[in-house]
């Protein structure tokens, strides 16, 4: 049996690459380790694991109240750390009413007690989110077409 891939992109198997850190085993060396494993924590809908690496400072008490999003997709675009703070670009793409939105943001950490933390983040504007044809390929990589996987009738 071939691994699973690890949602957030990286193309490593879940379990070496963000698994570990949402299971708790180990803390996100990185910003970006942490950012990888947060999108992948978005994709699962693993609510405790947001709430565990949100800056209490910032924490949105209504977390979840909403429905979960289709995350179809993450790159990074840039990841810097200096001391206890990191800042991490990424483009996250997902699927909502059967259109791609692209979200991009510049996001801020803070490491405490040895941990990264997300604190907050800056949205850039990438344009308005664009309908998906039910015969273009899916978004989410699965190589079907979008009519047969991720559209909503
Ligand atoms: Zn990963
Ligand atoms: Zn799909």
């Amino acid at each position: 049996m071939t691994p699973l891939p690890c949602p957030c992109g990286s193309k490593l198997p879940f379990d070496t690459c963000c698994g570990p850190y949402l299971s708790g085993a180990r803390f996100a060396p990185t910003p970006e380790a942490l950012m990888r494993s947060r999108y992948v924590a978005f994709f699962n809908n693993d609510l405790d694991y947001l709430k565990k690496t949100w800056h209490p400072e910032t924490f949105p008490e209504d977390l979840g109240s909403e429905e979960p999003s289709n995350w179809v997709g993450l790159d990074i675009l840039a990841a810097e750390e200096d001391g206890e703070e990191g800042e991490v670009e990424f483009k996250a793409r997902l699927i909502f009413q059967n259109k791609l939105e692209v979200l991009h943001e510049i996001s801020y950490f803070d490491k405490i007690d040895g941990a990264w933390l997300y604190h907050s983040g800056d949205f850039e504007n990438d344009g308005k989110p664009e309908k998906i044809s039910k015969s273009a390929v899916c978004p989410c990589g699965s190589g079907k077409q979008f009519g047969n996987c991720h559209f909503e009738r």
